[in-house]
C-alpha cells in the first residue's frame, strides 16, 4: 500500500517478465551503440528447386550475449520495435548485407539477391527510403540484388510514411518480398497493390505439406496466384524431401529450410556459394 488513496499493484508475473526485459534492453542499446561484435548476421541460402543452385540468400540476425550466449531473434526484436532501437539495428544489419554482398561479387561469386526482413517500425521512419538510398550508394552494391521482406500486417497501419517509403525503395531498384504470406490480415488484393517481386509461404502451411489436404491447398493456390500475376514464390521451412517433390510438382521455384541449409555463418556461406551447389 501507498499511502493516502495511492496505492500500487504488484505483479509479481509482470515483474518477472519485465525486469530481465530492462536488463537485456540495456546490453542490447550498448551492443548497438558501441558496434560490438555481439550482434552479427547469418545467411540462408535460398535455392531454385529445379535448377538445384542458390539464387538468394536471406540475413538473419543474431546476438551473441557476453553472458546468457547466443540471443535468438524471436526473443529481442520485439523488444527491439517497442522501444524503437529497431531502427538503428534494421539500418546496421542491412549494411552488414549490402557489404556481404558486395564482398562476393568481388570475389567473382555468381550474383545473387540479398535479402533483409524489415519491421514495420523502420517503414514508419520518414528517412528509411533515403538511408537504404546511402546504404546503396556507400556499399556500391546495384539495387536489384537487394530484397526487403516485409509482412503483410504492414498494410493494416495503412500509413503514408509506409507507402510512400516502400514506393520510393521501389524506385531506387530495391525488390520487395513480403514474408510468412498467408498468416496476416491483409487482402490478396494488395499482392497487385504495389508490385511485389517475391511471396515467401509461411512454414506453417508448408510443414503439414503435402500430408494435410488444407496446407498443401492453401499452397498450392498462393503458387497458381503468384504465377498468374508474374510473382516469385519462395517456400519457407522445408524439411523434408516429400516436401520439395510436392513444390517441384506444384510449380514453385524456390525454397528455403533446414532440408538445404541452416542459417550460415558469413564464412561458411562464402564457401558455399564458392561451391556453386545448393545441396
Ligand atoms: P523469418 O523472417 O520468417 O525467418 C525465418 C526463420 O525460420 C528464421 O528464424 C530461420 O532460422 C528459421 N528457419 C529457416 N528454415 C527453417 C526450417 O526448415 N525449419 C524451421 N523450424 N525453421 C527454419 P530466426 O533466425 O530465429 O528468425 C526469426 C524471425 O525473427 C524471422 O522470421 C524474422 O521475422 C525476425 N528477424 C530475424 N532477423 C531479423 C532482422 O534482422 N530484422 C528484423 N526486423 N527481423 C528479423
Ligand atoms: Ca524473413
Ligand atoms: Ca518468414
Ligand atoms: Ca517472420
Amino acid at each position: 500500500r501507498k499511502g493516502k488513496n495511492g496505492y500500487y499493484i504488484y505483479d509479481a508475473d509482470l515483474l518477472q517478465q519485465r525486469l530481465p526485459n530492462i536488463f537485456l534492453l540495456n546490453d542490447l542499446h550498448h551492443a548497438i551503440k558501441h558496434k560490438t561484435e555481439e550482434l552479427h548476421a547469418v545467411y540462408q541460402p535460398i535455392v531454385d528447386i529445379r535448377r538445384k543452385q542458390i539464387t538468394a540468400m536471406e540475413t538473419l540476425i543474431r546476438w551473441h550475449h557476453p553472458v546468457h550466449g547466443t540471443i535468438f531473434p524471436g526473443q529481442f526484436i520485439s523488444l527491439a520495435e517497442e522501444t524503437g532501437l529497431i531502427v538503428p539495428i534494421g539500418e546496421w544489419i542491412i549494411r552488414q548485407a549490402c557489404r556481404q554482398h558486395e564482398r562476393w561479387r568481388k570475389q567473382g561469386l555468381p550474383p545473387i539477391r540479398i535479402a533483409v526482413n524489415v519491421s514495420v517500425k523502420q517503414l514508419q521512419d520518414q528517412q528509411f527510403a533515403s538511408r537504404i538510398e546511402a546504404i546503396l550508394t556507400e556499399t556500391k552494391m546495384e539495387p536489384k540484388w537487394l530484397e526487403l521482406e516485409i509482412t503483410e500486417n504492414m498494410f493494416i497501419y495503412n500509413e503514408t510514411t509506409i507507402s510512400n517509403n516502400l514506393r520510393h525503395v521501389k524506385e531506387l531498384g530495391v525488390r520487395i518480398s513480403i514474408d510468412d504470406f498467408g498468416t496476416g490480415y491483409s487482402s490478396l488484393a494488395y499482392l497487385k497493390h504495389l508490385d511485389f517481386d517475391t511471396v515467401k509461404i509461411d512454414r506453417s502451411f508448408i510443414s503439414d505439406c503435402p500430408h494435410s489436404y488444407y496446407e498443401s491447398m492453401i499452397t498450392n493456390t498462393i503458387i497458381s496466384l503468384a504465377h498468374h500475376l508474374g510473382i516469385n514464390v519462395v517456400a519457407e521451412g522445408v524439411e523434408r524431401p516429400e516436401q520439395i517433390d510436392y513444390l517441384r510438382e506444384k510449380g514453385c521455384q524456390e525454397a528455403q529450410g533446414y532440408f538445404f541449409h541452416p542459417p550460415l555463418p558469413a564464412n561458411e556461406a562464402t564457401l558455399l556459394l564458392q561451391k556453386g551447389i545448393a545441396h
